[in-house]
């Protein structure tokens, strides 16, 4: 390729035509490869004497950014592949380095974040991925309006500091208009949403109710297992894992005779179990004073119960009573179901990414795939 005759050379700094200096030599420049054919623009950069920076700099081109080889088009191509495969298969798909799938991502994904709208965001939900061993995790922060769902932030480490990343981040008078902020009951959570959104109706998610109260029940599942083991009783507490952790409606008619066969049983398991399965009527109420006061009941009653671990949870429903009752009041508009199925979308955008596991990797194949942000434009459109 060569500068059109007579053309005036743009200045990188300021974007201004400025009087030429010199021209460096020839550079490659990568192109989409057609049918299997690696394709090059050659080009010698010039240089001006801008007189507005006062500096002799390289000129501007459409098709390129200052220090990338490859050409925005061929970024945007590689980037729309590394959100449909992994990096790694897109990389071996086009004969090029998973380096420069990299590059492209970064490319497309800071000119998004800097381009997009974030306009009204009426509800966001909080949460947390593990993304190595070792207790790394991230904070992820959606917005989960009902017509937008799409992330908004991703921070390092699982930390006060990090989520207050997140309010510095935005814009105050787009924090003020939330309405709804989905979080768990995570104590530095709350406290942070309580002093950045008073406004906002903060809601429990339900999700993280319904873990928490599966981790009780196992934990005294294992107990009561190792317990009897030991005192050489017969093991009828053996695979009942997941007979126990599963919905009943979704077990299968085996399963279904099974777990009857074992409520018979007087065990701790047991009654554990029948009070999870009694909660689960809380969702069902539509009047916030009806599912407290149902609430209260199954708190008094699991308190009677001397099961430490459900006693447990029951102690801690009663102090965040309000936060769940949020979520009547809302009348149920949002459910934390879409919070859930935002972090396994997260979840499958790691496994995809696998392989280069940074921090950085990470945060940029997730606002890839889960940002909805705007694309560059490109000078060529293949499909
Ligand atoms: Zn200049």
């Amino acid at each position: 390729m060569r500068p059109r005759k007579g053309s005036k050379a743009i200045c990188s700094r300021c974007h201004q035509p400025a009087r030429g200096y010199d021209q460096l030599v020839e550079r490659r420049f990568e192109f989409i490869p057609f049918w299997g054919f690696l394709v090059f623009l050659l080009y010698s950069m010039r240089r001006v004497d801008c007189r507005r920076c006062q500096a002799v700099v390289v000129e501007e081109v459409p098709w390129a950014d200052g220090k990338r080889t490859l050409t925005k088009a061929y970024m945007l191509f590689l980037a729309r592949w590394a959100r449909r495969l992994s990096w790694k298969e897109t990389a071996e798909a086009f004969r090029t380095s998973r380096d420069k799938v990299f590059d492209a991502v970064e490319h497309v994904v800071t000119w998004g974040l800097e381009h997009r709208v974030l306009g009204q965001i009426d509800a966001i939900g909080v949460d947390e991925i593990q993304y190595a061993k070792g207790h790394k995790y991230l904070t992820l922060v959606y917005q989960i309006d009902l017509g937008v769902t799409r992330l908004l932030w991703v921070g390092k480490e699982r930390t006060i500091e990090s989520f207050q990343g997140f309010f510095t981040a935005m814009r105050k008078d787009v924090i003020s208009k939330i309405v709804f902020v989905c979080s768990d009951m995570w104590e530095p959570y709350l406290k942070l949403i309580r002093k950045n959104c008073s406004e906002a109706l903060h809601i429990l998610d339900r999700f993280h109710i319904v873990a928490n109260m599966n981790k009780a029940l196992d934990n005294v599942r294992a107990e009561e297992t190792s317990r009897m083991r030991r005192e050489g009783r017969a093991p009828i507490l053996r695979k009942s894992r997941w007979l126990l952790l599963r919905r009943s409606e979704n077990l299968g008619a085996d399963q279904h005779f099974r777990l009857r066969d074992l409520l018979r049983y007087n065990l701790k398991t047991v009654r554990a179990y029948l009070l999870k399965e009694a909660f689960q009527q809380l969702w069902e109420y539509n009047s916030p004073a009806w599912a407290g006061k149902f609430l209260d009941e199954w708190c008094h009653q699991t308190m009677r119960s001397r099961i430490e671990p459900m006693k447990k949870i029951a102690r801690s429903l009663r102090n965040h009573r309000e936060l769940i009752l949020n979520y009547f009041r809302a009348q149920k508009l949002l459910s934390s179901g879409v919070v859930e199925g935002l972090n396994n979308k997260a979840k499958v955008t790691m496994r995809k990414s696998y392989g280069f596991r940074t921090y950085r990797v990470l945060e940029l194949a997730l606002y890839h795939s889960l940002g909805k942000l705007p694309e560059p434009d490109s000078t060529h459109d293949f499909f």
